[in-house]
């Protein structure tokens, strides 16, 4: 085992399991940025933000800086928000602490404050840390629209813990994830809380060809033209294009089965497998372009506004 390899089995990697109403500890992601095709700006500013002050504290103090910060990503649903934070688990030397919001959720009035509590002592505890709070939308429903008192709690409390690691330079790296950023509640929004917002887009053209790469590496198959489905899969996320592979693959083990003889993946899956999928995200911008052109009061979307424009969406 590599030196490398050792130091990473170190660190820890913590998720909340919620049938035993607790924080436990799971394995490393193997995931890394190779694994993720495309999205270069985005690493580039994870790397910058999250990966470069873990390794040069000093740098940050010299110029008396707080290293430390907190990003929201959002965007279309599959286009690799979750993945990509995966990867920064298995990307840099700090733990990495993986919380889905539905899993605190507690039926129980105040349980669920108690949980958010515990999550970000325990970031504290485990420091540098990643904070990945997934499925943001959950919890951060403007206030005002929330009928049930202990939601608005839960807010509430979300805001305090934001504000105590602000003040405190706890070398705790928040991460936030959402498809809805325009029903986040304001006040997370503010300087100091999840101010920092960047739009993840459905893959390009040659990130397509690069995820489809990825997605079929070390799968039997005959040469597969690549350049010709990335240019077919307008407007598929990085879900899509995997799930537009496993259905391929599932044509090829059918042919195998019925011949009694291993059958590559041929074009023709992947042609066949075309004929039954739809991108998923045209939905979406939908919405978005809606928020975007009537309620961006402070310009948030304007990506959006300009990746609808530029892709003919
Ligand atoms: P989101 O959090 O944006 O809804 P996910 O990160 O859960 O989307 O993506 C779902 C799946 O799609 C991932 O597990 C991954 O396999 C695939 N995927 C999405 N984007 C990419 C990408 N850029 N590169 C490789 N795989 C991707």
């Amino acid at each position: 085992m590599s030196k490398d390899h050792e130091e990473k089995q170190k660190l820890k990697v913590i998720q909340f399991d919620k049938s035993k109403n607790t924080l436990v500890e799971t394995s490393q992601p193997q995931e890394t940025f190779g694994d993720v095709g495309g999205l270069e700006a985005v690493k580039k500013k994870i790397r910058m933000n999250f990966i470069l002050p873990l390794k040069n504290p000093e740098f940050f103090e010299a110029y008396g800086k707080e290293a430390g910060g907190s990003l929201l990503l959002y965007g279309p649903p599959g286009c690799g928000k979750t993945f990509l934070a995966k990867a920064i688990a298995g990307e840099i030397d700090a733990n990495f602490l993986h919380l889905e919001l539905q899993g605190i959720l507690s039926m129980y009035v105040g349980e669920s404050e108690h949980n958010l509590h515990d999550v970000f002592e325990k970031a504290r505890e485990q420091k540098p840390c990643v904070l990945f709070i997934d499925e943001l939308d959950a919890l951060g429903g403007s206030r005002h629209n929330m009928r049930q008192h202990h939601e608005r709690m839960l807010v509430n409390q979300l805001l305090l813990e934001l504000d105590g690691l602000q003040s405190h330079n706890d070398q705790v790296y928040l991460i936030g994830a959402t498809n809805t950023p325009w029903y986040l509640d304001p006040a997370l929004r503010r300087p100091g809380r999840f101010n920092s917002l960047i739009f993840i887009p459905p893959p390009a053209e040659q990130e397509r060809k690069e995820i489809l790469h990825l997605k079929t590496k070390q799968k039997p198959q005959e040469s597969l033209d690549f350049h010709k489905f990335a240019k077919k899969t307008q407007h598929f996320s990085g879900a899509d294009l995997e799930q537009l592979i496993n259905d391929a693959i599932e044509g090829a083990l059918n042919r195998s089965m019925e011949t009694g003889e291993l059958q590559p993946m041929t074009n023709g899956d992947l042609s066949s497998a075309l004929k039954n999928r739809k991108p998923t995200t045209l939905e979406w911008f939908s919405t978005a372009k809606n928020y975007a052109t009537f309620s961006d009061v402070n310009k948030d979307y304007q990506h959006v506004l300009e990746y609808i424009k530029e892709n003919r969406i």
